[in-house]
């Protein structure tokens, strides 16, 4: 039986992961990027929320999935190597206010289970955080929250799914569902027909138009919400040591100021409903930047100056209608699943939505689902010159001697490193650019924002490929300015 699933996001792909613990199963995974995770799953703020924010009444299957999905990464991020923390969180209040709102999630954290929430002041706050702003009242302690590196989790779930037989086509654009009779058929693509027997549709902010041309929810429209984010320096003095938040709004889960698993100190996101036809605008303003800076106040105690913000970036959440998840089986399509406006805490519920999934499609169209015995739950990283020791770094050294040449001086990134992503870009069937390498590697992640380090890694991409440096591509576009000898030739 093939099972498609529409696009490569940590939805798709960890639905794409538990699939192919059974037997039976041909997997294939499309996507409309070069690369996988390129969507709403590199651009968020990372968090493995504990569950404590999400209404039990209002949102059961969210509240139910998202506190899962905490447990069920714990163990996924040991499986798979993937950076991980579990440092807490602290839902920060600055007036009465706020603190009534926020003290609300303690009777919520109780509701759905979640261990060990409740509200901390004055010594055991600033115990707890060092890093506190002197605006904070006190603050809501939820113990399990933790905090992932959300692209290598896309690629590690992605090399995984590979390494158990799963396919993974990238550059293919599904244009529409074909459906024959009552039943799905396949999918259009811009690369041709692809046969399926069931199709799932994890297309994030473009889930409602795939689920429009199956001809199912003509009424479910994804509203894109805009966050932004601001990165600091790695050398910045003020590194919280918690998941550190605003009190939420009806928008979102507040701001966060938060240490991410690579060690940069990031602040965001921003909340900006934008027009439908900007579902793929991942600009950032400056009006963005300053809200963030001044929302930054209330949480650090102090706000390191501008000068040392290395990148903005942003992300677009797909927010769907009264904020609730889609996740249905279709007796008519049969074959059709939505897996659609998966907004936060989808990242963190992703696992748990897996299993749901599998779940369902096993009841309703009873698939009987039989584990595999050769399925491999690991996945391992590989080795990183940053951070380590003169020992370590000799060792490393001996092995393999392109860890002695040093191309990114900010992160400190290996030629080795740089070999090893594009091998693994390779095997999940992905196209090598620019990006994919910085994203594997942290290569331009730095101060100097890759302008040193980027032509030398085009250079090794060219050589690996037999290509012009000019021909190698930064995400769609390709790299530097055009074809020189081309244009000394023509003298343009
Ligand atoms: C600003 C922001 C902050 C967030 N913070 C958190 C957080 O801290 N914790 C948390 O739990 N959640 C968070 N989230 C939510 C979380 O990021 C998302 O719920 C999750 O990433 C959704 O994953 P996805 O796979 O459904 O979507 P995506 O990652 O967007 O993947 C969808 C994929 O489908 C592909 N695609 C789309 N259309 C097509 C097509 N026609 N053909 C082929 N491929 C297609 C896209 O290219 C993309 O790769 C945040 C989201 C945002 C935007």
């Amino acid at each position: 039986m093939r099972i498609v699933i529409i696009g490569a996001g940590v939805v798709g792909l960890s639905i794409a992961r538990v699939l192919s613990m059974y037997k039976g199963l041909d997997i294939v995974v499309v996507e409309k990027e070069p690369d996988v995770g390129w969507g709403a799953s590199k651009a968020n703020t990372s968090i493995i929320h504990p569950g404590h924010e999400e209404d039990p009444e209002l949102h059961p299957l969210r509240a139910r999935l998202c506190v899962e999905g905490n447990k069920l990464w714990r163990q996924w991020v040991k499986e798979l190597d993937i950076p991980a923390k579990w440092p807490g969180e602290l839902m920060v209040f600055t007036n009465s206010e706020e603190e009534k709102e926020a003290l609300r999630y303690i009777d919520t954290a109780r509701r759905n289970n979640v261990p060990g929430v409740r509200a901390v002041y004055g010594d055991e706050l600033r115990r707890l955080e060092p890093a506190i702003s002197p605006m904070a009242v006190g603050a809501v302690y939820a113990p399990t929250a933790g905090n992932i590196s959300p692209f290598e989790a896309v690629a590690a779930l992605a090399e995984n799914l590979v390494e158990n037989g799963g396919r993974i086509l990238v550059n293919t654009l599904v244009k529409s569902v074909r459906i024959k009779g009552k039943a799905v058929e396949g999918v259009e693509t811009s690369g041709g027909f692809i046969q399926a027997d069931i199709v799932i549709n994890a297309a994030g902010v473009h889930a409602d138009e795939i689920s429009h041309s199956a001809g199912v929810e003509e009424d479910f429209v994804i509203k894109p919400r805009k966050g932004e984010y601001i990165v600091f320096d790695e050398d910045t003095s003020v590194k919280p040591l918690r998941l550190l938040h605003t009190t939420p709004t009806s928008l979102t889960k507040g701001v966060y100021a938060i240490t991410t698993t690579g060690g940069d100190l990031l602040i965001g996101p921003t909340a900006v409903d934008m027009p439908y036809e900007l579902k793929d605008d991942t600009s950032t303003t400056l009006e963005g930047i300053e809200y963030l800076l001044r929302e930054a106040g209330k949480l650090l105690r102090e706000v390191p100056p501008r000068s040392l913000i290395t990148r903005t970036f942003a992300g677009v959440r797909p927010e769907p209608p009264h904020g609730e998840w889609l996740i249905k089986v279709y007796e008519e399509p049969w074959g059709f699943i939505n897996v659609a406006g998966i907004r936060s805490p989808g990242l963190t519920a992703a696992p748990a939505i897996a299993y749901y999934v599998a779940d369902m499609i096993s009841k309703s169209y009873a698939v009987s689902l039989e584990r595999r015995s050769d399925w491999k739950p690991y996945r391992r990283g590989f080795p990183r010159l940053h951070g380590k020791s003169l020992r370590e770094i000799d060792e490393l050294v001996s092995v393999n001697p392109d860890y002695g040449e040093v191309v990114c001086y900010c992160r400190t990134v290996s030629k080795a490193e740089i070999l090893e992503a594009v091998k693994r870009i390779k095997t999940i069937g992905a196209q090598v650019t620019l990006d994919g390498v910085k994203f594997r590697t942290k290569a331009g992640f730095g101060r100097c924002q890759g302008s040193f380090c980027r032509w030398r890694i085009a250079g090794i991409i060219a050589g690996l490929e037999g290509k012009e440096m000019h021909e190698v591509i930064v995400k769609r576009e390709r790299y530097g300015l055009g074809d020189v000898k081309k244009m000394l030739r023509e003298g343009t």
